[in-house]
Formats: structure tokens, sequence, C-alpha cells
């Protein structure tokens, strides 16, 4: 082998993750080892997924260097990263919360690798903060991409971590099955929500919670939104919608910036169709106006400068 396997990093639904040292170029890397059944070896569908994501190229994406596929492992090796963002909120933040200009600097990254995988028709599908890396420089990065999508449901659970159900678009959580660009939005949304206040936005137990809980904060959809949603996807279900009023993203987060709360409630609108892409996200005044953002150390001023490298 090419590469030193050091420490464990990590470990998800479908993978251990290790530190590891090339031991060509002496660079560290984090090696991801995907769980592999032994009867039904690696499908295709990975093979082909993992291509892809060997192409696509970006600063906000996890750079895949590699991929070692033997009989018995199958083995990513990716560029290293400090940390997820969940442990990041866990160090950084106060209680969680992170400071103002981190979560723009934090967000416009997050909307750039977005939209980057849209503009390429390749969904991410399971955004949230674990799936979201962070090195020394405050560069943020998708990871964990399309393996959800690539290998289906896991042959193995090999660690307790259960498939989370609270990023997820309330179209997907009504049985809708026309996946589009807009869960991945709807799943930022809830990141950033998350940033500001230090705690998940929608914490469901199970699918209907996780709708019930959406639908307490967003309000009852009117008629035509859930005609219209219906008419996209002829899969859903018909059912009865308690009937709930709107609290307003400021009522939850009186502390965050008009302009931060206005993003948000266009990220997070329950219509798939009326919510903004992650292209438009990026050009929202938002990112785009010199509101003041105050940063507070010297580490938010060099996030705040990987807005503008970015
Ligand atoms: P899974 O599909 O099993 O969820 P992930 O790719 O999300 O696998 O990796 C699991 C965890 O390992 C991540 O949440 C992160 O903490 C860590 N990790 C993954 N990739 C890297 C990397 N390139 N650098 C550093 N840590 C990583
Ligand atoms: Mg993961």
């Amino acid at each position: 082998m090419n590469y030193i396997q050091l420490e464990k990093l990590g470990e998800g639904t479908y993978a251990t993750v290790y530190k590891g040292r090339s031991r060509m170029s002496n660079e560290t890397v984090a090696l991801k080892e995907i769980h592999l059944d032994a009867e039904e070896g690696t499908p295709s569908t990975a093979i082909r997924e993992i291509s892809l994501m060997k192409e696509l190229r970006h600063t906000n994406i996890v750079r895949l260097h590699d991929v070692i596929h033997t009989e018995s492992r199958l083995l990513l090796v990716f560029e290293f990263m400090e940390q997820d963002l969940k442990k990041y909120m866990d160090n950084h933040g106060n209680k969680g919360a992170l400071d103002p200009a981190t979560i723009r600097s934090f967000m416009f990254q997050l909307l750039k690798g977005t939209a980057f995988c849209h503009e390429n028709r390749v969904l991410h599908r399971d955004l949230k903060p674990q799936n979201l890396l962070i090195n020394r420089r405050g560069e943020l990065k998708l990871a964990d991409f399309g393996l959800a999508r690539a290998f289906g449901i896991p042959v193995n659970t090999f660690s307790n971590e259960v498939v989370t159900l609270w990023y997820r678009a309330p179209d997907v959580l009504l049985g809708s099955r026309t996946y589009s660009t807009s869960i991945d939005v709807w799943s930022a949304g809830c990141i950033m929500a998350e940033m500001i206040s230090g705690v998940p936005l929608f914490r469901g137990r199970d699918n209907n919670d996780q709708l019930n809980q959406i639908l307490r904060v967003l309000g009852t959809p009117d008629e035509g939104t859930i005609e219209r949603l219906r008419k996209d996807s002829p899969e859903i279900q018909p059912r009865p919608f308690p009937r709930m009023p709107k609290v307003p993203f400021s009522h939850l987060f009186p502390k965050a910036h008009p302009l931060a709360i206005d993003l948000l409630e266009k990220l997070l609108k329950f219509d798939p169709a009326q919510r903004i892409s992650a292209d438009e996200a990026l050009r929202h005044p938002y990112f785009t106006t010199s509101h003041a953002l105050q940063p507070t150390s010297g580490a938010n001023a060099n996030q705040a400068q990987a807005v503008r490298v970015a």
C-alpha cells in the first residue's frame, strides 16, 4: 500500500475514516474505508459514482485523490481536513452557536460547493454538519458525496450513528421521489439556523414528527402549495395538515441580522418550487452588501477573507 494508516478520525454509516500519510509525498490524507458486503462485493454504481466524484473539482468540495479497490475492501483517499462542522461548533462555538462573520463565511462556501454540484447535475442529498469539513485555513468543503445514492441502503451498519432526518426537506418527508436540487438547499437552510443558534432547528424522532416540527415553525402551507406539490409529485399521499400559524424566524433568532433572516426564509420554503437556488442565494444581499457583521477575533478576520477568496 502506498499509504500508512494512522489513527481513526471518524465513523459514519458506511465507512470508517482514518488519518493517513502518503509514502510517496509524505502528504497527510484521509483514508475512508467503505464497508463491503463480502458476498455482494462493490456495486458497479458505486464505482461509477466515485469516478464522477473524481472529476468534481472545486475549492469547496473535498478532493478525492485516489481509489484503491481490492477484493475485500474499498479505500478512498481524500485530502485531509482538520474537523467536521459538528465538531467545530462543539469546540469553537458559544454553546454551539457561531459568530456572524463565521456563519456568513461558512454559508458562502457551503452554497458555492452546492451550486457547483448542481451545475454538474450532482445532488448531494445528505448535507449536514458531520458531512461538511473544515480545515485550518477556515475553508469549508462538502464531503461524503453521492455515496448515499451510490450505495443505497447500507448492507451493514457498522456504527450506531443513525441516518438523520433532521436536514430532510418537507417534500421528501411527504414522500416525494422527484428529488431535485432544492433538497440540498433545504439542508443548507437547516445548517444555517443551527450555526446561528447552536442547536439543530428541527429534531424529529421519526418522519412524521420531523414534518410536524417543520409545520410548527413554517405554519401550515396553503391549499395551492399542497395542490402544486401533489401535481409535481403524484406519489405524495393526501393527508390532513394540522392548522398552524407561522412563527417568524426573527422571533426564533432575535439576534440574527435581518439579511440573515431574509436568506433563511428563502432557503427554508416549504414549497420546493419557491425555494431559492444555491446560485441565487450566493447573490443575496446577505453576502453582497457590507452590513456590520463585526468580526470579534483574528480567526474571524481570516474567515471573512476566505469569503472573498472563495
Ligand atoms: P460516512 O459515509 O460513513 O458518514 P464520512 O465521509 O461522512 O463517512 O466520514 C465520517 C467522518 O469522518 C466525518 O464526519 C468526519 O468527521 C471524518 N472525515 C471524513 N472525511 C474526512 C477528511 N477528508 N478529513 C478529515 N476527516 C474526515
Ligand atoms: Mg457522513
